[in-house]
């Protein structure tokens, strides 16, 4: 089977998604690569939900991506004596380092001295999702006096933004690197991290990941959309993470930032995720506002490879439905006759290199012949990224002998990984693409197939052919 659209739906899985057959039913509604976000929930409990996903992926012989999200250094308070309180505007409210002794209206703690460390007079402190803000009138290095600007009820463990501070630390806690360490011995194929601040903290992550899964750097942080070419460079992948991107900087901000993201993975050829609030209202509704469904609609316009759902499908009351919605609205955009055009417009120059040559020829083969389906041999998914960087109207057959290849994959613009053995001869990888093609649905006899491949056959990083083939 193969799905109609070229971008895809990353859906986040939790308590409203857990059983087996809500996780066959979202695969069915569309769902090509799983969240596990591990903010939320035991080991235990991911475990047993990536036990569904690949007997699912068994089950309906596609390959099926696994997103580890990791929690990274979210900022929170300390707890309360008699539960939440209530803090008036314009009243004090002190921070401090105490985390043994429980909070009330006039005080809590804030185990985080590098907060403290940072704070200067005047700086401000956003306390769950930004719905209270802070400012510090008096700080040191283990406490801060602030006036309530935007009071409001406050319970306990609620997160702590801190807008425009660059804070020492880096991407991974400790409960990161017990969490990456249980993931990647499970065997997931991305790796999210949160709170990218620079681009050594890409570098961090690597050094433990040692090439075991792909990393996605999540962006929340306005420190990290100032050297947003150099994280970009860095990372595999990256999620535009509009929650808290949007705590961290003003919401009306986050508009034109996503779309320079966007623009500037695309430009690099590294995959783009939109992710946080996209279908919000399905949380409780079986439909969508008119707004939601052209905030989803926006962003295939922009070209992103995949938009993703949080709590509408982790914990809401319509997970199937969000996904159904998410690939209609998909599906509808894409049969538009602008989306094409906006595609080709978008196109930004490739680089010379020759694995770029390919695909810019592929392009140009499919546009003038109308070819049906385009297919990339890969080992490593890099000529099929590539390929995917030039947005062709056919689709890309990503055939791999690699399963964490063709998983991986599954997250890419417009890319259909066909898990395959590896071929010997010019004539065998036609053949075989053009079956492949074929009994994949993506091509019927008599029409075009642009191959893509390597000599010699099974080397990384050698693309060099690009042969063009009728199906018989
Ligand atoms: P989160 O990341 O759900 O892990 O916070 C997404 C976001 O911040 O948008
Ligand atoms: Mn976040």
């Amino acid at each position: 089977m193969h799905r109609n659209r070229k971008a895809k739906i990353v859906a986040t899985i939790g308590p409203a998604s857990n059983t087996k057959e809500t996780i066959e039913a979202l695969f069915h509604a569309g769902v090509d690569v799983f969240r596990m976000n591990f903010s939320h929930g035991t080991h235990e409990d991911h475990k047993r939900r990536l036990d569904i996903i690949r007997a699912v992926e068994t089950e309906v012989g596609r390959p099926i991506g696994v997103l580890l999200d990791l929690q990274g250094p979210k900022l929170r308070i300390g707890t309360f004596t008699d539960g939440p309180v209530m803090l008036e505007n314009g009243a004090r409210f002190r921070l401090d380092l105490d985390n043994k002794k429980p909070g009330d209206q006039r005080r809590v703690s804030l185990p985080h001295p590098e907060i403290f460390a940072a704070l200067t007079e005047g700086a401000r402190l956003l306390l769950d999702d930004g719905k209270i803000d802070l400012q510090v009138e008096r700080c040191g290095p283990d406490f801060a006096d602030t006036r309530v600007i935007n009071g409001g009820m406050l319970s306990e463990r609620k997160g702590v933004n801190v807008p425009g501070v660059v804070l020492p630390m880096s991407a991974m806690t400790e409960k990161d690197r017990r969490d990456l360490d249980y993931g990647l011995a499970l065997g997931i194929d991305w790796v999210a991290l949160s709170f990218v601040q620079r681009p050594e903290d890409i570098e961090e992550a690597k050094e433990v990941i040692q090439g075991r899964a792909s990393i996605m750097a999540k962006l929340e942080k306005p420190a990290a959309i100032n050297q947003l070419e150099q994280i970009v460079h860095a990372s595999d992948a990256i999620m535009v993470a509009r929650g808290d991107l949007g705590v961290e900087m003003p919401a009306e901000q986050v508009p034109a930032i996503q779309k320079r993201i966007v623009r500037m993975c695309r430009q690099l050829g590294k995959p783009v995720i939109v992710a946080t609030q996209m279908l919000e209202s399905m949380i409780n509704a079986p439909v969508p506002t008119r707004a939601e469904a052209s905030d989803v609609a926006t962003a295939i316009y922009d070209g992103v490879d995949a938009v993703m759902l949080s709590a509408e499908s982790a914990s809401g009351k319509f997970p199937v439905e969000a996904v159904r919605m998410m690939s209609s609205i998909i599906d509808q955009t894409e049969a538009d006759p602008f989306f094409i055009e906006t595609m080709k417009a978008s196109h930004s120059p490739a680089r010379a290199e020759i694995a770029d040559a390919i695909g810019l020829a592929m392009r140009n083969v499919v546009d003038l012949l109308d070819a049906a389906a385009t297919v990339a041999y890969t080992s490593s998914g890099y000529s099929a990224l590539r390929m995917a960087r030039e947005r062709p109207k056919a689709r890309i057959i990503g055939m791999t002998p690699k399963l964490s290849t063709a998983r991986k994959l599954a997250l890419v613009w417009g890319v259909h990984p066909v898990l395959t053995h590896d071929v010997a001869a010019v004539s065998e990888m036609t053949i075989f693409a053009c079956q492949t093609a074929a009994r994949e649905g993506l091509a019927k006899r008599g029409q075009t197939v642009v191959i893509a491949a390597g000599m010699p056959f099974g080397t990384p990083g050698t693309t060099n052919l690009l042969r063009i083939a009728q199906v018989e």
